[in-house]
């Protein structure tokens, strides 16, 4: 047997985290934080970590481990999706907790950064048996979620079936239901009309402007989106729908390449019945590695982090990359990406769609009252264009890459935020 040897690699989650802490290291900079609000800023305000047992169908009993993070409270109520992946770590839900802080202040809308995760590969589990873990695990952080506290959603290999059963868990807690306790719910249940495709057409409003900001006309422009699950399947549906030709498709599996442009109706029919876009018979098969390197005019990473690196930038030939993922493009290679040109639409931005979607959901559950879907679509466009623009006139103001630009807007709207309430006690 071949013995197990320490990698020398730092984690994918340190690597996101040391991404994430030195972008905001960066704007700090720039602002003139005070040592005192860096080192608060920097840290997360409380930080979950549960191991926690689970009967698989066969009658052995697991255990799992999941964390729950939440980074700043100070402008509203933790907000953040849940994980299921086998490489989910605490650096990790650290980084997108941080992250969830930075895109609700850059779009202003009044909550606080969170994240959670289960260390899992959802794939292999049952559906009874992925019912089990997320009860016990949605038991497990009750400690921090309520609807006027932590606010769950959906991420990468959860849906709106796991928030339905974590809202039930915890109504059952509670003895009453609470439908604000999560986002991303089946309407059934309190779900917002709009909300299933709210992040990848958050991306696509973004590209819109950003489109329109270069002088690009969308529908002589070629796109290719790496991810075919919420975000990016719903990317490519709206992309097309603006006339964009879509030519690269990919997911973990693998990727289909037409450069005559891909029929999305078949890609996506074929998605949903193989669970992958690999094997399409409408286009010849590429890695993702080529598919983040495709001559085409718009790039969407909207799967997983740390895919656009020093490795590869140079070779990324997009005019606009526009960030659906969290985290997939890493400060060195941003600066590769800034000194090509580039305009990199960052993910607090461009993936904003969902949680400003999310925070819809909220309201309408609190108030019980649910708005039409021309409503939620019209405020989504309003949020997203009207930040995009924000963030673009500081950007050109200050001279920086957009990613600064946000940033400066989101720290500059917590540190307002902590100043006006004064440190207690
Ligand atoms: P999802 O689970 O629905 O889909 C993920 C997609 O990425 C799948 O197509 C999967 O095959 C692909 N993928 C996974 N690992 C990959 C790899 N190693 N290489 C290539 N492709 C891979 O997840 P999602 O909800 O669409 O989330 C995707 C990204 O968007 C994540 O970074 C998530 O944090 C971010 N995001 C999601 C939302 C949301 O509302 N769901 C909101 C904001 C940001």
């Amino acid at each position: 047997m071949t013995p197990m040897t320490p990698s020398l690699q730092p984690s994918e989650g340190r690597v996101i985290l040391d991404n994430v802490l030195r972008q905001f290291n960066r704007a700090a900079d720039r602002l003139g934080l005070d040592q005192g609000m860096r080192v608060w800023l920097q840290s997360t305000k409380r930080e979950l970590t549960v191991h926690f047992p689970v009967r698989m169908d066969s009658g052995e009993i697991r255990t799992f481990t999941g964390f729950r993070v939440q980074h700043n409270i100070t402008r509203g109520p933790a907000k953040g999706g849940i994980r299921y992946h086998p490489m989910v770590d605490l650096d990790e839900v650290r980084a997108l907790a941080m992250l969830m802080t930075w895109k609700c202040a850059v779009v202003n809308i009044p909550y606080g950064g969170a994240k959670g995760g289960v260390c899992c590969e959802p794939k292999a589990l049952s559906l009874r048996e992925l019912e089990g873990l997320t009860r016990r695990y949605a038991t497990e952080i009750s400690l921090l979620i309520g609807p006027d506290k932590d606010i769950p959603a959906p991420d990468v290999n959860t849906n709106a079936q796991i928030m339905g059963w974590i809202m039930d868990t915890y109504s059952m807690h509670v003895g009453y239901s609470a439908p604000g306790v999560v986002t991303g719910k089946p309407l059934s249940i309190g779900g917002s009309l709009g909300r299933a495709d709210a992040t990848g057409r958050g991306v696509v409003y973004a590209i819109i402007s950003a489109a329109k900001t270069l002088g690009l006309d969308l529908s002589r422009c070629t796109a290719a989106v790496q991810g075919c699950g919420n975000v990016g399947s719903a990317a490519i549906r709206l992309l097309n729908e603006e006339g964009c030709k879509l030519v690269g498709v990919s997911d973990s599996a693998g990727g289909t390449y037409n450069a005559r442009g891909l029929d999305i109706k078949a890609l996506l029919g074929h998605n949903g019945r193989t669970g992958s876009v690999a094997g399409f018979p409408g286009g010849e098969a590429i890695t993702n590695a080529q598919l983040l390197e495709l001559p085409v005019d718009i790039l969407v990473p909207a799967a997983i982090e740390n895919q656009i690196t020093a490795a590869n930038a140079a070779r990324v030939q997009a005019r606009i990359v526009a960030e659906g993922a969290n985290g997939p493009t890493t400060m060195e290679a941003d600066a590769i990406l800034d000194a090509r040109g580039t305009m990199v639409i960052p993910d607090i931005l461009a993936n904003a769609g969902g949680v400003i979607v999310s925070y819809f959901e909220w309201v309408q559950n609190l108030q019980e009252f649910f708005w039409g879907e021309e409503r939620i679509r019209g405020e989504l466009e309003r949020i997203m264009r009207g930040s995009f623009n924000q963030v673009v006139e500081i950007q050109q103001r200050e001279g920086i890459s957009m990613r600064e630009a946000a940033y400066l807007q989101a720290i500059g709207r917590v540190v307002q935020a902590h100043q006006d309430r004064g440190l207690y006690p």
